[in-house]
């Protein structure tokens, strides 16, 4: 079966200081119609927006990310469970640093622990462990931190589900004129020297994040597929039906889009 890792950003998962529930159900039932097509791997952010919505902190006050991001870890896992338990599928955390890709070792024993879950039926939710960690450690993006995923467990596809249909000739939300690419191949490396422009709050991406992501997929020999989160049609048309309106796909191989992943 093929394997795809899906990539979530917390401002799909939170929303006016709680969690986006219905959101969240959207894209569980999501994973479980696409369960039965692929071996599924969920990389998610959202520690940190969900340390906030338990603490109801006044925004002004100064607290550490990591103490947010302790905090919040265990909520966006149990809520996530709750959801996964209406479909009776098994989750399990795993929380990576930066320095976990370093080694061969290190790697070999994430690939094991991937491929026994996958063996296992379970659905592993990755998210960056910046708890414990410095800086240096750390990815600091969800973004660069699922195409590793993607990469060392030899998924085919890294999809990142975006506030954003695609990626665009120009910043789509500064520029009406902006034209979305549906299919790239290779990124000039002038975008990736671009400053990081995330949407919002939580964000630590941005398209620069993105697109360095798409090209280490590129440069691995893998693909990656841009696209809504928010509202899922073009994600289910794109990986379920063959089709490709909407959503940005990052391929050297693929001269036709439409050319599904799942034949
Ligand atoms: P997420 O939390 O979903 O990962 P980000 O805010 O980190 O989202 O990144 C997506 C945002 O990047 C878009 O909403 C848009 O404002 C911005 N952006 C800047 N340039 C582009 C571009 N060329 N194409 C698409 N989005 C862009």
């Amino acid at each position: 079966m093929k394997r795809i890792t899906l990539k979530v950003g917390s401002g799909m998962l939170t929303e006016n200081n709680s969690i986006a529930k219905q959101r969240m159900l959207n894209l569980v039932s999501f994973i479980v119609r696409l369960k039965p097509h692929y071996d599924v791997i969920l990389v998610s952010s959202g520690a940190v927006s969900s340390g906030y919505t338990a603490l109801k902190l006044d925004r002004n006050k100064k607290i550490s990310k990591k103490v947010l991001a302790a905090v919040g870890q265990p909520i966006l896992m149990s809520n996530y469970k709750a959801l996964f338990d209406i479909y009776d599928v098994n989750t399990s955390q795993i929380l990576m640093t930066e320095e976990n890709f370093d080694s061969v070792a290190h790697i070999d024993i994430f690939r094991q622990i991937i491929n026994a879950q996958m063996e296992n039926d379970i659905l592993p939710i990755v998210n960056e462990n910046d708890i414990t960690t410095i800086s240096e450690q750390v990815f600091g993006d969800n973004d660069q931190l699922s195409a590793h995923v993607a990469h060392r467990s030899d998924s085919d596809m890294l999809v990142i589900l975006s506030d954003i249909d695609g990626y665009y000739d120009k910043n789509p939300t500064e520029h009406d004129d902006a034209v979305m690419q549906k299919l790239v191949s290779e990124i000039p490396e002038l975008e990736l020297k671009q400053v990081d422009s995330p949407n919002h709050e939580f964000a630590s991406g941005g398209i620069v994040t993105k697109l360095k992501a798409a090209k280490f997929m590129l440069d691995q020999g893998r693909e990656m597929f841009l696209c809504n989160g928010y509202d899922l049609t073009s994600a289910e048309d794109f990986l379920m039906n063959g089709q490709h309106d909407k959503g940005t796909l990052f391929s050297r191989t693929r001269s036709d889009s439409l050319q599904s992943l799942d034949t």
